[in-house]
């Protein structure tokens, strides 16, 4: 399939990777045709102006919202979900889950008005505890996530969905199409509030205590958990692949360059020029011990593979985010009392 051709609509537009999303797609020359958020448009980090796009503010958890979101539409990006980091799925499994209801109406609603392709955004949230228990990790492969014991609650949402979006295909000739992200992360997304993740805290972090003066900065867990994080735009090239592909198989879409919270945390402080005094939070949020992404699969079928380094990628989230909060006073006013 080529997008070129298509009628395209994002769900979960006002989101980060969402609103990234539209603006690729319409530069690769897609039309898109609707984005699609439950927040107020005040709240969308990105509300694009482009000829033939309706920004909608809808919740998708309703059928109703679902069908209008999807009318006329030949291809469907479903990134619309409650999440956050670890510190928000932790403490809101019920509302993660809950994400099921935009998953189920609108893979319903885009079946009923016969869109070609949908897409679905899982998380490598779905891959099997018992894999991930050491920091030492061995990267995850595809077929990790059975026998399922993913993450409670946001993990076995994604795991769900997936399973509904095979089932939707097998049974009712609905094409879809499953990345597995692994940490995306980049400019234009949460870097406060509590649904931030780890590269956007560490860098909000490391510039409170920058322009305060007082380089105390609290790292969640013993600083020894493994992860590897993805730069958005790889992230998007990576979508626009998946999408088109003829690949039915859910598949990993994250960067392979495994680093422990505390090398993220000594990047970040070469980038503000600072040395940070760390305390660790072991009853923190922390998640798995050690993830990473196999990217044998996607490489092989795809061609695909992240081409942004984690400091490259970090430099442009830090300044990104020094700026908004310089430019929101208030926020650095607090930060150094
Ligand atoms: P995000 O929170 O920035 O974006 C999700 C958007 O969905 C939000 O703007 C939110 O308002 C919207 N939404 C929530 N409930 C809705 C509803 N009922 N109706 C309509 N819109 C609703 O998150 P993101 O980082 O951009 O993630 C996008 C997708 O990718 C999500 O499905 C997420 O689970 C998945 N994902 C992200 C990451 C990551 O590291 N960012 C990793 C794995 C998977």
């Amino acid at each position: 399939m080529n997008l070129q051709h298509e009628r395209v609509v994002v769900c979960g537009a006002g989101g980060f990777i969402g609103g990234h999303l539209v603006k690729y797609l319409a530069l690769q020359g897609v039309q898109v045709i609707r984005a699609v958020d439950v927040k107020v448009k005040c709240d969308w980090y990105q509300e694009h102006q482009l000829p033939g796009l309706e920004n909608m503010v809808a919740d998708l958890k309703e059928l109703r919202n679902c069908r209008r979101a999807v009318s006329g539409a030949t291809v469907v990006f479903n990134l619309a979900a409650d999440m956050g980091g670890m510190g928000f799925i932790e403490n809101n499994k019920a509302l993660c889950m809950l994400s099921v209801l935009i998953g189920t109406h609108m893979l319903m609603a885009s079946k009923d008005a016969g869109v070609k392709r949908f897409f679905f955004s899982s998380s490598a949230c779905v891959y099997n505890a018992e894999k991930q228990k050491r920091p030492e990790v061995v990267a995850l492969r595809e077929e990790d996530a059975y026998p399922a014991l993913p993450e409670d609650g946001y993990g076995w949402e994604k795991l769900f969905t997936e399973r509904m979006c095979r089932h939707f295909e097998e049974d009712f000739g609905l094409e879809c199409r499953v990345a597995r992200y692994h940490n995306v992360y980049g400019p234009l997304g949460t870097w406060e509030g509590g649904r931030e993740k780890a590269p956007a805290a560490i860098c909000r972090k490391a510039i409170e205590a920058k322009h305060s003066g007082n380089h105390a900065i609290k790292v969640w867990g013993d600083g020894n958990q493994t992860r590897s994080f993805m730069y958005i735009d790889d992230c998007l090239k990576g979508t626009q692949m998946i999408a088109e592909s003829d690949i039915h198989e859910p598949l990993n879409l994250g960067s392979s360059e495994l680093v422990t919270i505390n090398q993220l945390v000594d990047i970040v402080e070469e980038i503000a020029g600072i040395r940070l005094r760390r305390t660790y939070q072991l009853d923190a949020p922390r998640g798995v011990n050690g993830r990473n992404s196999d990217n044998t699969k996607i490489l092989e079928l795809l061609g695909w593979q992240p081409s942004i380094r984690l400091r490259e990628g970090l430099m442009k989230t830090y300044r990104w985010i020094e700026r908004e909060m310089l430019a929101d006073k208030r926020v650095l006013a607090a930060a150094s009392i």
